[in-house]
């Protein structure tokens, strides 16, 4: 039987690589790298190539494939969604992704996402939140208090500086769980037992909640003035978090707007609503937060660069490291035309 060549061998980082991997840089500094490499990413937006995600809607869910490229390395993600998977002891959201050189076409690495994903949604939250969000933001609630919920958390800590979180979650477990999470974690918590409790005297409102359906977890005379909101949980068409009021008096930044039009809180709004895309923030192109006054809104669904950017430091974090499997992925004939002789010499 013959072996496959180094270089038909993709490296994969499984579940307990990726998690092996986070406690060996640490989860925050990880979430801070994370956040470095999309913001490059989001800084040279321009160069890539976009197209809303594909998704398969079923009654129960979604299944999504989030391609970019940028001319050098192609990446995709496969997720789902499905808000009703928990109560079967299934995640809502489990992913999977793959960067690949354009040049060759040949991948360069498979990964596991369901955890990456959950640090790659933290580090664009605590990203933007830390252009958006009211100078000195030391309080955030924390609405919806699921699987994404303590990463959430800890990169508006390491990136934003954020010292005392707010919990709310209608299932009071969820709550239990997530303060008991973060116990260690240096924050001050406060589990609360309404919605309104967990946003007084918070700067930066963080919705994660899992339903679909047009949810209103937040609604207009819960927001006081100069906040950020940090919509997360509203990601698909026919599931939003926020009632249209919050929508028409905050300044709506948001990902890709083809995207987020189909499938984030602006679904609620004409399709003319004038939006802000993050990355002209960050490049100086558009304006951020202008007044003290003014409610910032992330109306972020998840775009695929994010994903991208999270694979590019994931390559780049295991080279030389022992945590991935090199892969028999690809066949690979010595003759590159003969690709049946290679079957028929590892005939048993
Ligand atoms: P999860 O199912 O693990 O947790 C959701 C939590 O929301 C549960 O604890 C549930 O009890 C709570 N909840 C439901 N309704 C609520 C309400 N009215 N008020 C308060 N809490 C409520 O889900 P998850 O993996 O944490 O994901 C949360 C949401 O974020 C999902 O909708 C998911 O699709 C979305 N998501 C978005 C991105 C993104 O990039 N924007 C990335 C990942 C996940």
């Amino acid at each position: 039987m013959t072996q496959p060549s180094d270089k038909a061998l993709v490296p994969f980082v499984s579940v307990n690589h990726m998690m092996q991997l986070i406690h060996h840089i640490g989860i925050e500094a990880m979430m801070t790298g994370i956040a470095d490499y999309i913001e490059q990413d989001f800084r040279r937006w321009e160069l890539f190539d976009k197209t809303p995600r594909v998704a398969n809607h079923s009654r129960e869910g979604v299944i999504e494939l989030m391609p970019t490229s940028d001319g050098e390395v192609y990446g995709f993600k496969y997720v789902n969604g499905h808000p009703k998977n928990t109560k079967d002891g299934l995640q809502t959201v489990t992913a999977f992704g793959l960067l690949a050189d354009v040049a060759t076409g040949y991948p360069v690495l498979l990964s596991e996402m369901t955890m990456l994903t959950a640090l790659r949604t933290a580090a664009t939250s605590a990203l933007v939140a830390g252009v958006l969000a009211p100078k000195g933001s030391k309080t955030m609630a924390m609405i919806g208090n699921g699987a994404q919920s303590e990463f959430q958390t800890l990169a508006m800590k390491a990136i934003v500086g954020i010292e005392t979180v707010h919990l709310y979650d209608v299932d009071p477990s969820a709550t239990q769980k997530c303060a008991e999470n973060l116990s260690e974690s240096g924050l001050s918590v406060i589990a609360c037992d309404s919605a309104e409790a967990a946003m007084e005297g918070a700067q930066i409102i963080t919705t994660c909640t899992a339903d679909k359906q047009y949810a209103t977890i937040l609604t207009d005379n819960m927001v006081g003035s100069g906040v950020h909101i940090n919509a997360i949980g509203g990601d698909c068409p026919g599931k939003t978090e926020l009632a249209p009021a919050i929508l028409h008096r905050s300044d709506i930044f948001v990902e890709y707007p083809p995207q987020t039009r189909i499938e984030g809180e602006i679904q609620q709004l004409a399709d003319d609503h004038p939006v802000t895309e993050f990355w002209q923030v960050l490049t100086g192109k558009a304006q951020g937060r202008t007044s003290e006054a003014q409610v910032t809104l992330f109306d972020s669904v998840g775009f695929a660069i994010e994903d991208f950017s999270a694979l590019r430091y994931v390559l780049d974090k295991i080279e030389g490291s022992a945590f991935y499997h090199p892969l028999d992925l690809l066949a690979d004939p010595d003759d590159p035309l003969d690709l049946f002789g290679m079957l028929m010499r590892a005939e048993p």
